[in-house]
């Protein structure tokens, strides 16, 4: 299934993506906030919820990002060899030594960065005009994890969607740590809707690409990431508590704006999309 937010007649509501319609959930027993549908996911509940709902052209409603998440959105850095390459190419972290990392590289960013499809990225909320696009495919928590092994950390995950971890380059330097460059307001486009690992389970064999104004930028496929989805989750899982609704943006592949000479950020006007197979395709225009 495809559960997405979406903003209809002024009203914030949890559907149910079949197609070209949108399920809307709002008038079955479930709950409204698509974090407690997850947390108390059951298949057979969502059928009979969505049996007798009204359904709507996707054109007659607005989506929102699948999940306003409730802590900050967990996101890894230097997760591809190649863009780990090119972000050292770049010069921009002169001072690290080591280029491919032994261990996960985990930031975090703010909930409030958060957007949904089509909603603008605001430059002007990162000061030094040095805004930069990083497609990656996010995973979302459905199950409670606590000491989780990489081999279970499957029976975890609910599903898969895309975002956007726009980063303000030169923010993200200056302040050594990731938080400020990595949170600003808008930074995280997230959507268009979570696809559950039953209807993608080989995740591994989809590809992420990057296009900005129609130009291929970012091609990278999901196998390569050099930390997979259940090291990061047995990593997280042995130290903190994973919940229902939690997301892990899982890195950025070759071909961000920075790895160019010179660089090349966002600007005013540009359109960026960021398509997994299986997933669909985010799309933030920039203003
Ligand atoms: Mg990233």
């Amino acid at each position: 299934m495809r559960l997405a937010r979406f903003e209809r007649d002024g009203k914030i509501r949890a559907g149910i993506v079949a197609e070209d319609q949108m399920i809307d959930l709002s008038s079955s027993s479930l709950p409204v906030d698509t974090i407690d549908i997850i947390a108390s996911w059951d298949e057979p509940t969502i059928a009979v919820g969505i049996s007798s709902a009204p359904r709507y052209p996707m054109t007659e409603i607005r989506l929102l990002a699948p999940i306003q998440p409730r802590k900050n959105v967990m996101a890894v850095g230097r997760n591809y060899r190649d863009h780990a390459l090119e972000f050292t190419a770049s010069g921009f972290d002169a001072a690290e030594s080591q280029v491919i990392p032994d261990h996960p590289v985990i930031f975090t960013k703010a909930t409030s960065s958060v957007i949904g499809p089509e909603h603008p990225i605001v430059l002007a909320n990162d000061p030094t005009g040095t805004t930069d696009y990083e497609g990656e495919l996010a995973v979302v928590i459905g199950r409670a994890a606590k000491n989780i092994s990489p081999l279970e950390a499957s029976d975890h995950v609910f599903g898969w969607t895309i975002v956007n971890d726009v980063t303000a380059r030169d923010l993200q330097k200056r302040h050594v740590q990731w938080f400020v460059g990595k949170s600003p307001d808008t930074f995280c486009p997230m959507g268009p809707w979570i696809v559950t690992v039953d209807e993608l389970p080989e995740i591994e064999a989809s590809w992420l690409r990057t296009r900005v104004n129609g130009e291929l930028r970012q091609e990278a496929p999901i196998a390569a990431l050099i930390f997979g989805v259940g090291k990061l989750i047995s990593t997280l899982s042995e130290v903190m508590t994973l919940e229902p609704g939690d997301v892990i943006a899982t890195g950025t592949g070759l071909g961000v704006g920075i790895g160019f000479d010179p660089p090349r950020y966002l600007e005013r006007g540009d359109v960026v999309e960021v398509t997994i197979d299986g997933i669909g395709t985010l799309r933030n225009p920039v203003t």
